[in-house]
């Protein structure tokens, strides 16, 4: 089931560069960076009340965010709203003819498990759904 929303993605060339605008303008607590192999992209983390604002760095050419970039530019990229079971969140979207992008969950920045739903299921929003560790692992 859906919680609330977990963060928002923001797609950029470098982290360095958007980094003071979060942390010094906004003001907003930075949470550090991280690197996520599975996407291919490094993170920054700030924290906005519960909402947390993700930026999204591509570490490698073929990295889906450097795709974006090369597409779209930077900007907003994704919405992930945080679920206390994602696996059953999944199951209950296919079986409402969803398109998912990951039918099993992978490995998300923050010991976080994720599954993107296809822009095409989702209105052109690329739509997350995430789950903290600790729960992931019942
Ligand atoms: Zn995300």
């Amino acid at each position: 089931m859906i919680t609330q929303i977990n963060h928002i993605g923001i797609a950029v060339q470098a982290l360095d560069d958007h980094i003071p605008f979060y942390r010094d303008v906004l003001g907003l607590e930075f949470s550090g960076t991280e690197e996520v192999e599975d996407q291919k992209v490094r993170v920054a983390m700030f924290k906005a009340g519960e909402v947390q604002i993700e930026l999204l760095e591509p570490t490698s050419e073929d990295s889906p965010i450097a795709k974006y970039l090369q597409k779209k530019g930077e900007g907003m990229h994704h919405i992930a709203y945080e679920t206390n079971d994602i696996q059953g969140d999944i199951d209950n979207f296919r079986e409402q003819q969803i398109r998912m992008i990951d039918e099993l969950p992978r490995e998300g920045a923050h010991n976080t498990k994720i599954a993107f739903i296809h822009p095409k299921s989702s209105g052109k929003v690329l739509t997350e759904i995430c789950q903290k560790g600790e729960a992931a692992n019942e």
